[in-house]
């Protein structure tokens, strides 16, 4: 199927170490081995071989299992918009000036980050490969969502002054070169938001399960802060637990990483991989409860930044 096999994506080192591997993931092909593996020299985790372009295409445009279908259900938006609330609770309290203009959003989904945005006066774009989604964004949420994948030639230079990057960077088969990439579209004063799952906090109890086929880089907060610096930004606030919640903006200076110093280290990585995870049986319940509430209130409870849910209300009242 095309695999592709690739150095650190990090370090480019090719020294590594094999953390887990399994066939019959939901988001491969059939055929295809889910490996992931650890850098030798800097410690991070990542899928190796990578799918090749077909099987991406292929996942993205919503024919592979797993969660991802071609068309978001109301659950999903629900728990989309909830998510769309807590970032922008993060985004005003680590930047209360920022003032609303123009916004990018890679990886849109079905578009409750971009309406979420909207609402409050941003200008806002985003661009979404599944196409299903896509289409939900603009015919449902009215934002402006193209359909593909994300081309940095089809905007103006320096035109954005917030590029966001929910639950994405971690999806892209090279994401410092998608870093890299934005330099040129964000204004000079702009900033970036990112969240990716924390490699050192697994939420699920098995390993399998949680180095799944569509993520193909497992970024810890050292890595993270790697992948950022060494792609020419600097971080404003960075926190981190299941999640990892980041804004960032263009550094001054281009940082030299040192990564043997700077990375993890991949023996105690794998230690903390290994360990038996007690913490999931508390965030077990904590998630159900949370998923249930969402479910039962629907958009509303997430729209606590949105005028008290309003906005989305009245949308729903139409769905
Ligand atoms: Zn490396």
């Amino acid at each position: 199927m095309n695999d592709n096999y690739v150095p650190c994506l990090l370090c480019k080192s090719d020294s590594h170490t094999e953390v887990e591997s399994h066939f019959g993931d939901p988001y491969r092909a059939s055929n295809s081995i889910t490996r992931t593996v650890i850098c030798n020299q800097c410690g991070l985790i990542y899928s190796n071989p990578q799918p090749g372009l077909e099987q991406l295409e292929q996942l993205y445009s919503g024919s592979y299992g797993g969660q991802r279908t071609n068309v978001p259900d109301r659950f999903y938006i629900s728990r989309k918009d909830y998510d769309a609330s807590l970032r922008i609770d993060f985004i005003k309290r680590v930047l209360p000036s920022l003032k609303p203009g123009r916004a990018l959003e890679i990886g849109a989904g079905a578009g409750n980050q971009l309406y979420a945005l909207k609402s409050l006066g941003w200008d806002v774009e985003g661009v979404e490969p599944t196409p299903g989604y896509a289409s939900f964004a603009r015919e449902k949420f009215e934002v402006e969502v193209i359909e593909g994948y994300f081309d940095k030639n089809i905007y103006e230079p320096e035109s954005f002054d917030l590029i966001i990057m929910a639950e994405v960077l971690e999806h892209f088969p090279d994401p410092v070169d998608l870093l890299n990439s934005l330099h040129g579209i964000l204004k000079p004063e702009g900033y970036i938001y990112i969240d990716v799952p924390n490699v050192l906090r697994p939420n699920r109890f098995r390993l399998k399960e949680y180095l799944h086929g569509d993520h193909l880089t497992f970024f810890s907060p050292k890595t993270f802060k790697l992948a950022i610096e060494f792609s020419g930004y600097s971080i404003v606030e960075h926190k981190w637990h299941y999640y990892q919640y980041a804004l960032l903006e263009k550094s001054k200076s281009k940082k030299q990483i040192d990564f043997v110093i700077e990375g993890d280290n991949p023996l105690e990585v794998l230690k903390v991989l290994k360990r038996p995870r007690f913490y999931l049986v508390a965030t077990f319940i904590k998630r159900s409860a949370r998923n249930l509430i969402i479910r039962l209130l629907g958009p509303s409870l997430g729209a606590k930044s949105l005028r008290k849910g309003a906005h989305l209300r009245n949308f729903f009242r139409g769905w």
